[in-house]
């Protein structure tokens, strides 16, 4: 684990989280500022940086499909939700530990700012 990451640290338990949902080296819990009514974070448990730094297919694969699957345990996916990685700093990052935001609850706009 890179000292300092946050992520790493909820993943440890070493960071208090409301964790949503877990398993296969994934972890979902509340984004602590939450830009919609759902505003869920998902990640993998070991640290990737960005999506730059993602080489293994199969983990996306994994991470898209524990994001899909959250959504609909949490009743957004018939009225919708949107999914958004931001990669690095034109991208809107800030935390550095590979993340899905899923944000639901209210009809969301284009483009984004
Ligand atoms: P991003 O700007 O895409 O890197 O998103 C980082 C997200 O992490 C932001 O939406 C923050 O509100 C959220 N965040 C940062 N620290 C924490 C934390 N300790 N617990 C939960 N969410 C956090
Ligand atoms: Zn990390």
């Amino acid at each position: 684990m890179p000292g300092g990451c946050v992520f790493c640290k909820i993943a440890a338990g070493d960071i208090a989280a409301t964790v949503v949902k877990r398993g296969d080296g994934m972890l979902a819990f509340q984004d602590a500022n939450p830009q919609a009514p759902t505003h869920v974070l998902v990640i993998p448990t070991h640290h990737v940086a960005t999506l730059n730094d993602a080489k293994d297919a199969a983990l996306l694969g994994k991470l898209l499909g524990f994001a899909r699957d959250l959504a609909r345990e949490l009743g957004l996916a018939q009225k919708g939700f949107r999914v958004v990685v931001n990669t690095n700093p034109d991208g809107g990052q800030t935390v550095f530990h590979l993340h899905l935001h899923v944000l639901g609850g209210r009809p969301m706009t284009w483009p984004p700012g």
